[in-house]
């Protein structure tokens, strides 16, 4: 692009739109950027649960406060997954340390210690294992720690960040945009509802699933990722938290007949949605299995998705962030993440480029994008490939037909070798979030033979029990998400953001 940026146009009001315009505004606070949404389209309305990238965007990049985070989006605070998954009962997966860690008392990754059991493996399961989520500090409060991430309702993550997005400046038009006019580099103008035209330097295509600009105006392809992620739609639903149950500090993770079900932890909602594939379940059939399983579910609704990515996010003046880039199927939650990752890549391009990105940025923010996105779809294909829990045929198709596509060689790796991270850097991609840490700990948790099981002598075990029994005292000491959320809320509470 020749001429300096001045005037940016984000098209969507969802979680991307507004996580971009934020990340624009607090890099570049004199550039003008306007936020373009229909209120008649709407937001999706799912994207509950978070990774710990997007906690270090929020409250690093964007230096958000706490205080004022937690009132307006009301999160609960999530350690990891638990997964109803594999053979054994569940298994868990903790955002902190995993099952490739090793310890000084011991000579293997704690992971070779865990053929019969992973309960109270590292520090965080043993936490998720008893719903605690943060130790207590000395004054009796929560020692917040950065291995956390969030669950919250996305309307009211929206909520939040379009107040926050208001506050630094960004323009915010309600209206709908029914078609483009092209010209120059790409895009020449957004044609609106209201019959107005609105134009800008650069475009960030934040309209979902719709992907109205790059996919739609610039026709860029589509690779899909169906060889190897089978689901393709969600039935969702929930109910009110009752008195006594536990807001869990974790995202579980259920195997159902032709997919998988969620349960996102609110203050005050239990939200589920059974993510399944309609090739082997109808939408009656799958809001029937999902009734059976939770019989307190109210009103459902079914959200259709594809697995996939659109080869290059950046083509002439329009550049996409969020699920008009791209979008993998829930399993881990990645997709708010890949938003806060996204959306600094662009700000920081524009920032280090003086507002005039050149060739090679762009070719790098698109291969950034590629490299992301195919990696979390070889890590999610390995969940789907080695579950032995059911044998439906929906997983037998799974087992036999699953595409691992980039993960084929850290998978092949693992099964020669076991959770050993020595040969990490030659295996993973800096762009792949997971790091041998994820591998380790998802394919140990399915109990995934490999070539050289480790049978500890007498003295390691003792050491490996005591290292677990330590973990679940430290456990025990520890808050839970309502302790926590009363101190936060306590008169007393002294809030440092
Ligand atoms: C079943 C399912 C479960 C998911 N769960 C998670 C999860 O737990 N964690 C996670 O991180 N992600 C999850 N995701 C992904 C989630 O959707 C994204 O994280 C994110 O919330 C979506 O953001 P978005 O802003 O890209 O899209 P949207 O929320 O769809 O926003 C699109 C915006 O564009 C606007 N728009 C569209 N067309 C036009 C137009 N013509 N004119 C004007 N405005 C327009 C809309 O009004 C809206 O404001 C899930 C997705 C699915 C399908």
């Amino acid at each position: 692009m020749s001429d300096r940026i001045t005037k940016v146009i984000v098209l969507g009001g969802g979680s991307a739109g507004f996580m971009a315009a934020l990340a624009l505004k607090t890099r570049l606070p004199h550039l003008d950027v306007t936020v373009i949404r229909s209120r008649d389209i709407g937001i999706i309305g799912v994207g509950e649960g978070s990774t710990p990238t997007l906690t270090s965007f929020l409250h690093g990049y964007l230096r958000v406060g706490l205080r004022r985070f937690i009132e307006v989006a009301q999160p609960t605070w999530k350690l990891g997954l638990k997964f109803l998954w594999g053979p054994r009962p569940h298994f868990w997966y903790p955002f902190g340390p995993g099952l490739d860690t090793k310890l000084r008392n011991l000579p293997r990754a704690v992971g070779f210690f865990c053929r019969d059991d992973v309960e109270d493996a590292t520090p965080l399961s043993a936490m998720m294992a008893r719903d605690k989520v943060f130790p207590r500090a000395q004054g009796g409060g929560p020692e917040m720690h950065p291995a956390v991430a969030y669950h919250f309702e996305n309307e009211k993550f929206v909520r939040f960040l379009e107040g926050a997005a208001g506050a630094l400046g960004v323009r915010l038009v309600d209206d709908t945009v029914l078609d483009t006019v092209r010209g120059g580099e790409g895009v020449a103008g957004l044609r609106l509802a209201s019959g107005a035209v609105e134009s800008a330097d650069l475009y960030v295509d934040c309209s979902g699933f719709a992907s109205v600009l790059l996919g739609g105006a610039m026709g860029e392809p589509f690779v899909d990722f169906g060889a190897s992620l089978f689901c393709d739609r969600a039935v969702v639903g929930g109910w009110d938290r009752g008195p006594g149950e536990p807001i869990k500090p974790y995202t579980t993770c259920e195997t159902m007949d032709s997919g998988w079900c969620w349960q996102i932890e609110h203050e005050r909602r239990v939200n589920r949605g059974y993510v399944y594939a309609s090739a082997f379940a109808a939408d009656d059939e799958a809001e029937r299995q999902f009734r059976a399983a939770n019989p307190r579910v109210g009103p459902t609704r079914v959200v259709r998705f594809k697995s996939g990515r659109y080869r290059n996010r950046w083509v002439g003046n329009v550049v996409a962030v969020g699920n008009a880039s791209g979008f993998v199927e829930p399993l881990e939650a990645t997709a708010l993440g890949v938003i806060a990752a996204q959306s600094e890549a662009l700000a920081d391009t524009l920032w280090g480029s003086d507002r005039r990105p050149t060739p090679t940025q762009r070719r790098l923010v698109n291969d950034a994008h590629a490299r992301h996105w195919d990696a979390i779809r070889g890590f999610i294909a390995t969940h789907y490939r080695f579950n032995t829990r059911l044998d439906t045929p929906f997983w037998r198709h799974c087992r036999a037909e699953t595409d691992l596509a980039g993960a084929t060689p850290v998978v092949g790796y693992f099964r020669e070798n076991g959770p050993d991270n020595f040969w990490e850097p030659g295996l993973i991609d800096p762009f792949d979030e997971f790091k041998f840490r994820g591998y380790a700990t998802l394919l140990v948790g399915q109990s995934v033979p490999y070539g050289n099981p480790y049978d500890p002598p007498p003295a390691e075990r003792s050491a490996w029990e005591a290292l677990r029994r330590s973990n679940a005292a430290a456990a025990s000491r520890a808050m839970t998400v309502e302790e926590s959320l009363a101190v936060l809320r306590s008169p007393t509470w002294k809030w440092t953001s």
